[in-house]
C-alpha cells in the first residue's frame, strides 16, 4: 500500500496572499467588510471568512457601505468603476500574476492586436481581462473553437492563469497559421504548471487519484481531468466527507493532490482518512 502526496498540492501563493489580506482587514476594519464574489473558490475556506465577519456579496449593489476585498481573480472595469462611484474603501487582493495577464493583454490591445485568451470565458478573471479591451477579444476554451477564428493580419495571445500549458501550445499552433503577425506571451501561472506536471507524474504511477477542491473551482476541474485522462479512477472531491471507502478498495497505490485554493486543513483531512481506510502509517 502506498499513498503518493504531491508537494504542489493546495494553496498557492496568490490564494495564501488574498487570505492573508482579508484576515488583516477584518482585524483592521472589524465592521461593513465584503468580498465581491467569493474570495476564493472553496466553500470552507469562504466560510471560515465569514465568520472572521468577511462577508462574500456578489454584487457591488448589494454592498452599502464600507470597505470592499477585491479577490485574486480580478475585478471587472466595470465594478471597479461603480466601486469607486460609491465610495467603498478598497482593498485589492488581485494576484501580481493575474495582474501581469491584465496588462499584458492591455498592451497587445494598445498596440494594435486583436485578442485571444484562451481560457474559460465564464471563468471572473477572464471576465475580468476582458473588460478592460474595448474590443477585438476572443476567448477560446478548446483547440476546435480556435479553428472557427480568424484569420487575423495582427493577433496576440494570452491564457488564463490556470489554463493548461498543452492546451494553450496546441491552440498557438493552431493560430500561426491563421494570422499574419502573432504575438504570444505565456501568461500562465508558474505554480499552475508546476501542479499540472506533478499530478500528471503521480497519475501515472497510481491505481487510484484523488484530486481535492471546489467543485466551483476551475484549477481543481482542470486538475481533475488531467488526471483522469491518464488514470481513469480519478475522483474529484471537496471534503474528506465525500470520500468512498468503495473507490480505494483493490487499489494498492493511492495518489493525492489539490487545487490552489484548497486549504491545508482540508488535504489533511482527508490525508489521515486514506490512511486510516487503507491502513497506511505516515508520513
Ligand atoms: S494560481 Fe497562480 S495566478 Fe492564480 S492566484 Fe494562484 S499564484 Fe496567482
Amino acid at each position: 500500500m502506498k499513498l503518493i502526496i504531491a508537494k504542489s498540492a493546495g494553496v498557492c501563493f496568490g490564494v495564501k496572499r488574498a487570505m492573508d489580506i482579508a484576515r488583516e482587514a477584518a482585524q483592521k476594519y472589524p465592521k461593513d467588510l465584503y468580498t465581491l464574489g467569493p474570495l476564493i473558490h472553496n466553500p470552507q475556506a469562504v466560510e471560515f471568512l465569514d465568520k472572521l465577519g468577511v462577508k462574500g456579496k456578489d454584487q457591488i449593489e448589494h454592498i452599502p457601505r464600507g470597505t470592499v476585498i477585491f479577490r485574486s481573480h480580478g475585478v471587472s472595469l466595470k465594478d471597479l468603476m461603480k466601486t469607486r462611484k460609491k465610495g467603498l474603501r478598497i482593498i485589492d487582493a488581485t494576484c501580481p500574476i493575474v495582474k501581469r495577464a491584465q496588462l499584458y493583454a492591455k498592451y497587445l490591445h494598445r498596440h494594435g492586436y486583436d485578442l485571444l485568451i484562451v481560457g474559460d470565458a465564464q471563468h471572473p478573471e477572464v471576465e475580468a481581462i476582458r473588460s478592460y479591451i474595448p474590443e477585438g477579444v476572443d476567448v477560446v476554451e478548446d483547440v476546435e473553437a480556435s479553428q472557427r477564428l480568424g484569420p487575423w493580419e495582427k493577433l496576440g495571445m494570452i491564457a488564463q492563469t490556470t489554463q493548461s500549458f498543452s492546451l494553450f501550445k496546441e491552440v498557438v499552433a493552431v493560430c500561426l497559421e491563421r494570422a499574419k503577425e502573432l504575438r504570444v506571451f505565456n501568461t500562465i501561472c508558474h505554480a499552475t504548471t508546476i501542479r499540472q506536471m506533478e499530478a500528471v507524474e503521480i497519475a501515472k504511477k497510481v491505481d487510484c487519484m484523488i484530486v481535492i477542491g471546489g467543485y466551483n473551482s476551475g484549477n481543481t476541474q482542470r486538475l481533475a481531468a488531467i488526471c483522469r485522462d491518464i488514470q481513469p479512477h480519478t475522483y474529484h472531491i471537496e471534503t474528506a466527507q465525500e470520500l468512498r471507502p468503495r473507490w480505494l478498495a483493490r487499489r494498492e497505490k493511492i495518489g493525492l493532490t489539490a487545487g490552489a485554493s484548497t486549504p491545508s486543513w482540508i488535504i489533511k483531512e482527508v490525508e489521515l482518512k486514506v490512511r486510516r481506510l487503507k491502513n497506511i502509517r505516515g508520513p
